[in-house]
């Protein structure tokens, strides 16, 4: 079964939420051969989304299960602004992302130079303990590509077990489940997020994990999912989490 967890309806703000729009969306994840597709748009695009959309989409295309979530920006001190935004709505689901480290947007690439300012290993322990304080809130069922802090080909000096190893157990325990997210493979890491070893590492530590893509346009729907599955099979996964009415649900694949 395939699914994609993270579909960015309006890009970043590329479109406008329409029937029309969204309809090519719904054209390539049947032609991927998708079972589940969940919208989560940036949550600083909320206001612009329509809801009601999601409904009349899904009785267009009864073949394939539409779920709406949200990728949520996680930093601290958002904490109330993030419980508003989540009870906005009755989503299926949301995404806890960590993008910025204070005020730093990491992932940006017209930021990129400020690696330069730190200690690579620091700046994965201060990464990681956001990740961590994002799953504890217990507001994220789902965690936002796992191992962003690479996507410059910035690795960290220790090795990946050393490196993750310690918050894996602790991510466990939150009950939140890990995505792999094939947009790794078109930024210039080249890589799934998480990588392949790392993915072993969940793997040991009971992480569960669904499927993802992040497309930011339609074409990009349920890219590679099917080539990461085989990558989560290989690490010894046989299951995967699906996402409908605030709850999540695990089936074999
Ligand atoms: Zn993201
Ligand atoms: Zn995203």
């Amino acid at each position: 079964m395939l699914v994609d967890y993270h579909v960015h309806a309006l890009g970043h703000a590329h479109r406008e939420h329409s029937l029309e729009e969204l309809i090519p969306f719904l054209d390539v994840a049947l032609k991927r051969n998708l079972q589940e597709i969940g919208f989560a748009d940036h949550d600083r695009y909320l206001d612009s989304l329509n809801f009601n959309l999601y409904k009349e989409l899904q009785e267009l295309y009864p073949k394939i299960n539409i779920r709406v979530g949200l990728e949520i920006d996680y930093y601290p001190g958002k904490l109330e602004e993030i419980k508003k935004i989540r009870t906005s709505h009755p989503f299926d689901y949301v995404i806890g992302s960590v993008h910025y480290i204070d005020e730093w947007m990491f992932d940006a690439d017209k930021e990129k130079q400020r690696f330069e300012e730190w200690d690579i290993d620091e700046l994965y322990t201060r990464y990681l303990s956001l990740v961590i304080e994002a799953a504890n809130t217990g507001l994220f069922p789902l965690i936002g590509h796992l191992d962003l802090l690479k996507i410059f080909g910035n690795r960290p000096k220790k090795s990946i077990a050393e490196t993750f190893n310690p918050y894996l157990r602790d991510l466990e325990k939150t009950g939140v489940v890990i995505e792999l997210n094939t947009n790794g493979w078109y930024k210039p890491i080249n890589e799934l997020y998480p990588a392949p070893e790392l993915l072993e590492l969940c793997f040991q530590a009971n992480l569960p994990i669904t499927l993802s893509s992040d497309a930011h346009h339609a074409e990009q729907v349920g890219r590679d999912v099917d080539k990461a599955l085989a990558i989560a099979k290989k690490a010894g996964y046989t299951k995967i989490a699906t996402f409908g009415n605030g709850k999540v649900n695990y089936i074999n694949v």
